[in-house]
């Protein structure tokens, strides 16, 4: 088969590492990719990947790019452009792809969809209430004591989240979302949430428009330093799994999430293939979804395609096509960590270009896998592109163990300026 997956980042490297890993691959291109995944080579034939220089979000090339080397199948890794209905559109060109479609793809590009559906189909979720009106967004955040976590309706690169503890700090979310437009047409409407408390857990479900089959559990780290101190930023590692429920609970869980869920795309028509994300919060009086993702979490995925055993290929295949069904997920009984290494200064501006050292050792070390996100080449140096550089992931038989061998593996890796978390896995831990 020839593939086509669409990205540059962790989670696109982790996916193209593992599909290369399918018998099945004869040929697999990346558009645009990253200095990491160009090196990758499929197990049938070892050949090397190919990266292509055209964006995620240029639809006209990457359709006729897919055409010309008549591609079997189309991976697609980022939020934006299954937003933007590049499901629809190789399907429309008789393209096999994978991903959830435009509507489906609405469970993560509009808030105010998917709390609304919450609620229509009893999903569990924080008491909430969706506005475009200022002063009803108001009234509603004064009921609640202020307490609130105000939200910018669509896509908002993670920053559309304003967590508020007093009236006047919803009043001014509401006025920066609603009126002063921060987030452009994003924050057109808002959706408020009370303000839960609890562990936080990433949930992924793997779907095929009938049937949904649940992952372990994982958990993410989103503020930039330990402690969960300081900014948000896309995450700066996670692990799988999460110690916060036995298997018997995250079934429950998953079922008390799904089972309306799927209940609900039958009844509003909405054909989802892919990755369905909540983000979960498990709350004393139990777990809560604060939002759903539509694709594979970054960095969740680096640590789940660690721990699959099945060949992915087969399972996008399944997922795109509707054969779910009869296909058991298999995962491994190890732990999986991933450090998140990022440039000096992320998420606010950071500079690019500088040289990564020690990648070629820190790849040599046992259940390791480096993958990259921000990184390209300039000549024969690999150096940093972007604000997450590289994900370091390494699997262990507990959780500790691969703690301690992510960061064995961080600290052979040097560049001027990195920074990570050194408390990824810690929670779980203790
Ligand atoms: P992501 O980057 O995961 O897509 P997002 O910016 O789209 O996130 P949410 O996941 O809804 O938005 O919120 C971001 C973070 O804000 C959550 O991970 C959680 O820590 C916090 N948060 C969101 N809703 C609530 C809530 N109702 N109560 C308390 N904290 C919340």
């Amino acid at each position: 088969m020839k593939l086509l997956v669409i990205g540059s980042g962790g989670r696109e490297h982790a996916l193209v590492w593992k599909l290369a890993q399918s018998p099945h691959v004869t040929q697999m291109w990346c558009a645009p990719g990253n200095a990491g995944i160009a090196q990758e080579r499929l197990a049938k034939n070892q050949s090397t990947m190919e990266c292509v220089n055209i964006g995620a979000e240029d639809f006209p090339k990457l359709l006729d790019f897919a055409k010309e080397k008549k591609i079997d199948l189309t991976v697609v890794g980022p939020d934006n452009p299954l937003a933007l209905g590049i499901v629809d559109l190789f399907q429309k060109h008789g393209l096999k792809i994978w991903g959830p479609n435009q509507k489906a793809a609405q469970f993560e590009a509009s808030k105010v969809f998917s709390q609304d559906f919450m609620e229509k189909y009893g999903i569990p979720t924080a008491k909430a209430g969706t506005f475009s009106n200022v002063a009803m967004a108001k009234g509603f955040a004064e009921s609640l004591g202020g307490r609130c976590a105000v939200k910018a309706d669509g896509l908002a690169l993670g920053k559309g989240v304003l967590i508020c503890s007093s009236t006047a700090e919803a009043n001014r979310a509401i006025d920066e979302i609603l009126v002063n437009k921060a987030f452009g047409i994003a924050g057109a409407k808002v959706v408020i949430q009370e303000f839960l408390e609890g562990p936080e857990i990433s949930l992924h479900a793997l779907c095929d428009g009938k049937t949904a089959k649940l992952f372990p559990t994982a958990q993410d780290h989103k503020r930039a330093l330990d402690g969960d101190q300081g900014l948000n930023t896309g995450g700066m590692g996670t692990y799988s799994p999460a110690p916060f429920l036995s298997d018997a609970e995250l079934g429950a869980v998953g079922k008390s999430i799904l089972d309306p869920w799927l209940k609900g795309c039958a009844a509003e028509g909405i054909d989802f293939h892919g990755i369905l994300y909540p983000g979960v919060m498990l709350t004393k009086n139990g777990p809560k979804v604060l939002e759903f993702n539509a694709r594979f979490g970054d960095p969740e995925a680096q640590v789940y395609l660690t721990r699959l055993e099945n060949d992915l290929v087969e399972l996008l295949d399944a997922s795109a096509s509707g054969n779910l069904d009869r296909i058991e997920l298999k995962w491994s009984l190890m732990s999986s960590v991933c450090v998140v290494m990022a440039s000096g200064g992320y998420p606010g501006s950071y500079a690019k270009g500088k040289i990564i050292a020690g990648l070629t050792e820190a790849g040599q070390l046992p259940h390791t896998k480096v993958f990259h996100a921000g990184t390209t080449m300039a000549g024969e140096e690999v150096v940093t592109n972007g604000g997450r550089v590289l994900g370091v992931t390494a699997w262990a038989k507990d959780l500790s163990a691969a703690k301690a061998a992510a960061y064995l593996a961080v600290e052979k890796i040097a560049f001027d300026g990195a920074q990570f978390r050194r408390d990824i896995a810690a929670k779980a831990l203790g």
